[in-house]
Protein backbone atom coordinates (compact mmCIF):
# COMPACT_ATOMS: atom_id res chain seq x y z
CA UNK A 1 0.00 0.00 0.00
CA UNK A 2 2.68 2.47 0.65
CA UNK A 3 4.23 2.18 -2.56
CA UNK A 4 1.48 3.58 -4.19
CA UNK A 5 1.12 7.82 -3.34
CA UNK A 6 3.48 10.27 -5.06
CA UNK A 7 5.62 11.37 -1.82
CA UNK A 8 6.75 7.58 -1.16
CA UNK A 9 8.02 7.28 -4.82
CA UNK A 10 10.43 9.81 -4.24
CA UNK A 11 11.53 8.51 -0.77
CA UNK A 12 11.89 5.38 -2.44
CA UNK A 13 13.90 6.19 -5.37
CA UNK A 14 16.21 7.98 -2.87
CA UNK A 15 16.72 5.22 -0.60
CA UNK A 16 16.44 2.36 -3.23
CA UNK A 17 20.26 1.48 -3.29
CA UNK A 18 21.50 2.63 0.00
CA UNK A 19 19.40 -0.24 1.86
CA UNK A 20 18.14 2.31 4.35
CA UNK A 21 16.10 0.33 6.99
CA UNK A 22 12.40 0.10 7.03
CA UNK A 23 11.90 2.51 10.22
CA UNK A 24 14.54 5.03 8.59
CA UNK A 25 12.39 4.82 5.43
CA UNK A 26 8.71 6.01 7.58
CA UNK A 27 10.34 8.56 9.46
CA UNK A 28 11.66 9.98 6.00
CA UNK A 29 8.29 9.10 4.76
CA UNK A 30 6.42 10.76 7.88
CA UNK A 31 8.99 13.88 6.94
CA UNK A 32 7.98 14.34 3.36
CA UNK A 33 3.77 14.46 4.51
CA UNK A 34 4.32 16.48 7.01
CA UNK A 35 5.85 19.04 4.25
CA UNK A 36 9.73 19.18 6.37
CA UNK A 37 10.99 18.68 2.40
CA UNK A 38 9.30 18.29 -0.88
CA UNK A 39 11.90 15.90 -2.17
CA UNK A 40 14.46 14.04 -1.15
CA UNK A 41 17.09 13.15 -4.17
CA UNK A 42 20.95 12.64 -4.91
CA UNK A 43 22.87 11.22 -2.45
CA UNK A 44 26.01 13.71 -1.17
CA UNK A 45 28.10 11.45 0.38
CA UNK A 46 27.87 7.86 1.73
CA UNK A 47 29.82 7.17 4.88
CA UNK A 48 31.08 4.80 7.53
CA UNK A 49 28.38 5.52 9.80
CA UNK A 50 25.82 7.87 7.97
CA UNK A 51 24.69 8.95 4.55
CA UNK A 52 23.86 12.81 3.18
CA UNK A 53 21.45 13.21 1.14
CA UNK A 54 20.23 16.48 -0.23
CA UNK A 55 16.67 17.03 0.46
CA UNK A 56 14.84 20.42 -1.01
CA UNK A 57 12.10 22.74 1.17
CA UNK A 58 8.73 23.46 -0.30
CA UNK A 59 10.00 26.93 -1.32
CA UNK A 60 12.71 25.39 -3.30
CA UNK A 61 15.92 26.10 -0.03
CA UNK A 62 17.96 23.35 -0.21
CA UNK A 63 18.63 21.09 3.36
CA UNK A 64 21.11 18.38 4.13
CA UNK A 65 19.75 14.99 5.28
CA UNK A 66 22.52 13.00 7.83
CA UNK A 67 21.03 9.18 8.38
CA UNK A 68 22.27 7.72 11.11
CA UNK A 69 23.04 3.74 10.09
CA UNK A 70 21.83 1.81 12.33
CA UNK A 71 24.34 -1.16 11.96
CA UNK A 72 26.50 -1.87 15.43
CA UNK A 73 29.26 -3.52 14.15
CA UNK A 74 29.56 0.40 12.08
CA UNK A 75 29.78 1.93 16.22
CA UNK A 76 32.30 -0.16 17.22
CA UNK A 77 35.03 2.29 18.00
CA UNK A 78 33.07 5.05 19.57
CA UNK A 79 33.28 3.49 22.53
CA UNK A 80 35.78 5.67 23.20
CA UNK A 81 33.84 9.06 23.32
CA UNK A 82 31.27 8.12 25.06
CA UNK A 83 33.33 6.70 27.97
CA UNK A 84 33.35 9.41 30.74
CA UNK A 85 30.98 11.61 29.11
CA UNK A 86 28.42 12.54 31.87
CA UNK A 87 25.56 13.19 29.23
CA UNK A 88 25.62 9.70 27.96
CA UNK A 89 25.57 7.52 31.40
CA UNK A 90 22.49 5.80 31.11
CA UNK A 91 22.78 6.10 27.59
CA UNK A 92 25.31 3.32 26.20
CA UNK A 93 25.23 -0.14 25.97
CA UNK A 94 21.74 -0.24 25.23
CA UNK A 95 20.78 -2.09 21.95
CA UNK A 96 21.67 -1.07 18.78
CA UNK A 97 18.79 1.77 17.54
CA UNK A 98 19.20 3.79 21.09
CA UNK A 99 23.12 4.38 20.58
CA UNK A 100 22.47 5.26 16.66
CA UNK A 101 19.51 7.75 18.50
CA UNK A 102 22.39 8.92 20.84
CA UNK A 103 24.60 9.74 17.91
CA UNK A 104 22.39 11.65 15.74
CA UNK A 105 20.82 13.73 18.80
CA UNK A 106 24.37 14.11 20.10
CA UNK A 107 25.00 15.78 16.74
CA UNK A 108 22.30 18.25 16.83
CA UNK A 109 23.07 19.00 20.18
CA UNK A 110 26.90 19.78 19.69
CA UNK A 111 25.66 21.81 16.55
CA UNK A 112 23.30 24.27 18.38
CA UNK A 113 26.51 24.74 21.08
CA UNK A 114 28.91 25.62 18.31
CA UNK A 115 26.09 27.71 16.67
CA UNK A 116 25.26 29.68 19.96
CA UNK A 117 29.11 30.25 20.63
CA UNK A 118 29.00 31.66 17.00
CA UNK A 119 30.76 29.00 15.50
CA UNK A 120 29.98 28.48 11.38
CA UNK A 121 28.92 24.84 11.22
CA UNK A 122 25.17 23.95 9.84
CA UNK A 123 21.96 24.78 11.74
CA UNK A 124 20.13 21.43 12.86
CA UNK A 125 16.78 22.02 11.90
CA UNK A 126 14.80 18.35 12.77
CA UNK A 127 15.90 15.42 14.41
CA UNK A 128 13.59 12.61 14.65
CA UNK A 129 15.60 8.81 15.68
CA UNK A 130 18.60 8.83 14.24
CA UNK A 131 17.42 11.34 10.88
CA UNK A 132 19.18 14.95 11.20
CA UNK A 133 17.95 17.72 8.97
CA UNK A 134 20.04 20.39 8.93
CA UNK A 135 21.62 23.40 6.96
CA UNK A 136 22.54 22.71 3.70
CA UNK A 137 26.24 24.48 3.02
CA UNK A 138 26.37 25.23 -0.39
CA UNK A 139 24.78 26.58 -3.13
CA UNK A 140 21.91 24.94 -4.90
CA UNK A 141 22.68 21.43 -6.17
CA UNK A 142 25.95 21.88 -5.45
CA UNK A 143 27.47 21.23 -2.01
CA UNK A 144 30.56 22.94 -0.32
CA UNK A 145 33.96 21.30 -1.29
CA UNK A 146 35.29 19.91 1.99
CA UNK A 147 38.38 21.73 3.08
CA UNK A 148 40.51 18.63 1.65
CA UNK A 149 38.98 19.11 -1.82
CA UNK A 150 38.87 23.09 -1.84
CA UNK A 151 42.39 23.50 -3.78
CA UNK A 152 42.33 27.43 -2.04
CA UNK A 153 45.26 29.81 -2.84
CA UNK A 154 48.47 30.32 -0.46
CA UNK A 155 46.51 33.52 0.61
CA UNK A 156 42.88 31.53 1.73
CA UNK A 157 44.82 28.95 3.45
CA UNK A 158 46.61 31.23 5.86
CA UNK A 159 43.17 32.96 6.40
CA UNK A 160 41.54 29.84 6.85
CA UNK A 161 44.53 28.24 9.93
CA UNK A 162 43.71 31.42 11.74
CA UNK A 163 39.94 31.09 11.19
CA UNK A 164 39.93 27.17 12.02
CA UNK A 165 42.36 27.69 15.37
CA UNK A 166 40.14 30.37 16.43
CA UNK A 167 37.02 28.02 15.99
CA UNK A 168 38.81 25.24 18.09
CA UNK A 169 39.87 27.72 20.79
CA UNK A 170 35.67 28.71 20.88
CA UNK A 171 34.76 25.17 20.90
CA UNK A 172 37.10 24.26 23.80
CA UNK A 173 36.69 27.79 25.76
CA UNK A 174 32.55 28.71 24.81
CA UNK A 175 31.50 25.06 24.10
CA UNK A 176 33.14 23.12 26.47
CA UNK A 177 33.62 20.85 23.52
CA UNK A 178 36.68 18.96 22.01
CA UNK A 179 35.50 17.91 18.20
CA UNK A 180 37.78 14.79 17.98
CA UNK A 181 37.58 13.96 14.33
CA UNK A 182 38.83 17.27 13.03
CA UNK A 183 40.73 17.60 9.94
CA UNK A 184 40.49 18.54 6.72
CA UNK A 185 37.45 16.03 6.14
CA UNK A 186 35.69 17.71 7.98
CA UNK A 187 35.82 20.90 7.47
CA UNK A 188 33.66 22.57 4.83
CA UNK A 189 34.95 25.67 2.72
CA UNK A 190 31.72 27.70 1.40
CA UNK A 191 32.25 31.66 0.58
CA UNK A 192 35.50 32.32 1.67
CA UNK A 193 35.26 30.42 5.15
CA UNK A 194 35.76 27.15 6.80
CA UNK A 195 32.38 25.55 8.61
CA UNK A 196 32.99 22.81 11.38
CA UNK A 197 31.09 19.71 10.60
CA UNK A 198 30.66 16.22 12.01
CA UNK A 199 30.52 16.68 15.16
CA UNK A 200 28.37 13.53 16.75
CA UNK A 201 31.47 12.39 18.57
CA UNK A 202 32.29 15.20 20.14
CA UNK A 203 33.04 15.38 23.82
CA UNK A 204 32.77 17.86 26.78
CA UNK A 205 36.73 18.60 27.32
CA UNK A 206 35.55 17.17 31.16
CA UNK A 207 35.92 13.72 29.27
CA UNK A 208 39.22 11.79 30.69
CA UNK A 209 40.74 11.55 27.15
CA UNK A 210 39.19 15.03 25.70
CA UNK A 211 42.95 16.70 26.05
CA UNK A 212 44.43 13.65 23.32
CA UNK A 213 41.78 14.18 21.38
CA UNK A 214 42.10 17.96 20.91
CA UNK A 215 45.76 16.91 20.76
CA UNK A 216 44.86 14.74 18.03
CA UNK A 217 42.77 17.77 16.09
CA UNK A 218 46.02 19.98 16.72
CA UNK A 219 48.12 17.34 14.87
CA UNK A 220 45.29 16.38 11.71
CA UNK A 221 44.59 20.44 11.44
CA UNK A 222 48.56 21.48 11.62
CA UNK A 223 49.83 19.01 9.25
CA UNK A 224 47.49 19.77 6.49
CA UNK A 225 47.96 23.34 6.70
CA UNK A 226 51.78 23.21 6.89
CA UNK A 227 51.62 20.49 3.91
CA UNK A 228 49.61 23.55 1.96
CA UNK A 229 52.89 26.17 2.68
CA UNK A 230 51.32 28.00 5.75
CA UNK A 231 53.68 28.59 8.29
CA UNK A 232 52.14 27.12 11.53
CA UNK A 233 52.73 26.78 14.81
CA UNK A 234 54.00 24.39 16.80
CA UNK A 235 51.40 21.28 18.00
CA UNK A 236 52.36 22.77 21.73
CA UNK A 237 51.77 26.48 20.69
CA UNK A 238 48.44 25.95 19.17
CA UNK A 239 47.49 23.82 22.04
CA UNK A 240 48.55 25.99 24.36
CA UNK A 241 46.80 28.77 22.50
CA UNK A 242 43.61 26.44 22.61
CA UNK A 243 43.39 25.39 26.50
CA UNK A 244 44.56 29.07 27.97
CA UNK A 245 41.96 30.60 29.56
CA UNK A 246 44.04 33.13 30.64
CA UNK A 247 43.42 34.87 26.96
CA UNK A 248 41.11 37.48 26.91
CA UNK A 249 38.78 37.45 24.25
CA UNK A 250 40.17 40.71 22.91
CA UNK A 251 43.33 39.67 23.71
CA UNK A 252 43.34 36.88 20.79
CA UNK A 253 44.21 38.61 17.98
CA UNK A 254 47.26 40.55 19.04
CA UNK A 255 48.07 36.99 20.97
CA UNK A 256 47.64 35.24 17.40
CA UNK A 257 50.07 38.56 15.77
CA UNK A 258 52.72 38.18 18.46
CA UNK A 259 52.73 34.22 17.56
CA UNK A 260 52.82 35.21 13.98
CA UNK A 261 55.74 37.36 14.60
CA UNK A 262 57.59 34.42 16.32
CA UNK A 263 56.45 32.09 13.76
CA UNK A 264 58.31 34.45 11.04
CA UNK A 265 60.92 35.41 13.14
CA UNK A 266 62.24 31.80 13.79
CA UNK A 267 61.65 30.98 10.24
CA UNK A 268 61.94 27.14 9.33
CA UNK A 269 60.84 24.82 12.73
CA UNK A 270 64.31 24.22 14.61
CA UNK A 271 65.20 20.46 15.04
CA UNK A 272 65.20 20.88 18.86
CA UNK A 273 61.15 22.22 18.54
CA UNK A 274 60.62 18.99 15.93
CA UNK A 275 61.61 16.73 18.56
CA UNK A 276 59.93 18.66 21.20
CA UNK A 277 56.54 18.63 19.70
CA UNK A 278 57.17 14.75 18.92
CA UNK A 279 57.78 14.42 22.50
CA UNK A 280 54.93 16.86 23.16
CA UNK A 281 52.27 14.84 21.11
CA UNK A 282 53.21 11.28 22.90
CA UNK A 283 53.38 12.78 26.07
CA UNK A 284 50.71 12.38 28.86
CA UNK A 285 48.91 15.61 29.39
CA UNK A 286 48.15 16.28 33.26
CA UNK A 287 45.28 18.41 33.38
CA UNK A 288 45.66 19.79 36.91
CA UNK A 289 48.95 19.54 39.08
CA UNK A 290 47.44 16.33 41.34
CA UNK A 291 47.96 14.32 37.68
CA UNK A 292 51.34 15.09 37.43
CA UNK A 293 54.65 13.35 38.34
CA UNK A 294 57.46 14.18 40.39
CA UNK A 295 55.43 17.79 40.43
CA UNK A 296 57.25 19.18 43.25
CA UNK A 297 60.52 18.46 41.12
CA UNK A 298 59.39 20.73 38.80
CA UNK A 299 57.83 23.48 40.87
CA UNK A 300 61.13 23.50 42.68
CA UNK A 301 62.57 24.11 39.20
CA UNK A 302 60.10 26.61 38.37
CA UNK A 303 60.72 28.07 41.82
CA UNK A 304 64.30 28.30 41.17
CA UNK A 305 63.72 30.24 37.61
CA UNK A 306 65.55 26.98 35.78
CA UNK A 307 64.97 26.72 32.44
CA UNK A 308 61.41 25.31 32.28
CA UNK A 309 60.81 25.24 28.48
CA UNK A 310 60.48 21.76 28.34
CA UNK A 311 57.84 21.86 31.12
CA UNK A 312 54.74 21.22 28.58
CA UNK A 313 52.19 21.22 30.71
CA UNK A 314 52.29 24.96 32.13
CA UNK A 315 49.45 26.07 30.43
CA UNK A 316 47.07 23.23 30.82
CA UNK A 317 47.31 22.85 34.78
CA UNK A 318 47.24 26.88 35.42
CA UNK A 319 50.63 27.11 36.14
CA UNK A 320 52.02 29.51 33.83
CA UNK A 321 49.49 32.37 34.43
CA UNK A 322 50.38 31.23 38.20
CA UNK A 323 53.64 32.10 37.23
CA UNK A 324 53.22 35.14 35.91
CA UNK A 325 51.07 36.74 38.90
CA UNK A 326 54.32 35.55 41.02
CA UNK A 327 56.70 37.13 38.13
CA UNK A 328 54.24 39.96 38.41
CA UNK A 329 54.45 40.64 42.08
CA UNK A 330 58.26 40.23 41.87
CA UNK A 331 58.72 42.87 39.77
CA UNK A 332 56.49 44.90 41.69
CA UNK A 333 58.22 44.41 45.31
CA UNK A 334 61.72 45.13 42.85
CA UNK A 335 60.56 47.90 41.73
CA UNK A 336 59.08 49.18 45.22
CA UNK A 337 62.34 48.58 46.37
CA UNK A 338 64.19 50.85 44.05
CA UNK A 339 61.41 53.18 44.03
CA UNK A 340 61.94 53.09 47.94
CA UNK A 341 65.61 53.89 47.47
P1 LIG B 1 30.49 11.15 8.14
O1 LIG B 1 30.23 10.66 9.54
O2 LIG B 1 30.04 10.21 7.09
O3 LIG B 1 31.90 11.60 7.95
P2 LIG B 1 29.78 13.96 7.76
O4 LIG B 1 28.92 14.73 8.69
O5 LIG B 1 31.24 14.27 7.79
O6 LIG B 1 29.51 12.42 8.00
O7 LIG B 1 29.21 14.17 6.31
C1 LIG B 1 29.75 13.50 5.21
C2 LIG B 1 29.91 14.44 4.02
O8 LIG B 1 28.63 14.96 3.65
C3 LIG B 1 30.76 15.64 4.30
O9 LIG B 1 32.12 15.40 4.01
C4 LIG B 1 30.20 16.69 3.38
O10 LIG B 1 30.79 16.58 2.11
C5 LIG B 1 28.74 16.32 3.29
N1 LIG B 1 27.93 17.13 4.21
C6 LIG B 1 27.62 16.83 5.49
N2 LIG B 1 26.85 17.77 6.05
C7 LIG B 1 26.65 18.70 5.10
C8 LIG B 1 25.91 19.93 5.05
N3 LIG B 1 25.23 20.39 6.11
N4 LIG B 1 25.92 20.65 3.90
C9 LIG B 1 26.60 20.18 2.81
N5 LIG B 1 27.30 19.04 2.80
C10 LIG B 1 27.33 18.29 3.91
MG1 LIG C 1 32.96 13.22 8.26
Amino acid sequence: AIGKTKTTDKADRATAERAIDHKTRMILYKMLNKGAFRDISGCISTGKEANVYHATQSQGQPLAVKIYKTSVLEFKDRARFMQGDFRFKNGYCKHTKTMVEIWAKKERGNLMRLKAAGIRCPTPYLLRLNVLVMEFIGKYGCAAPRLKDAALSLDKLREGYVEIIIAMRTLYQKCKLVHGDLSEYNILYYEGHLYIIDVSQAVEHEHPHALDFLREDCVHVSDFFKKHGVAVMTIRELFDFIVDATIADDAVDSYLEEMQRKILARGDVSVEDEIADSVFVQSFIPKTLDDVENAEEDVQRITSWKDTKDLYYLTITGLKHALSLTQSSQQKTLLQKSSAT
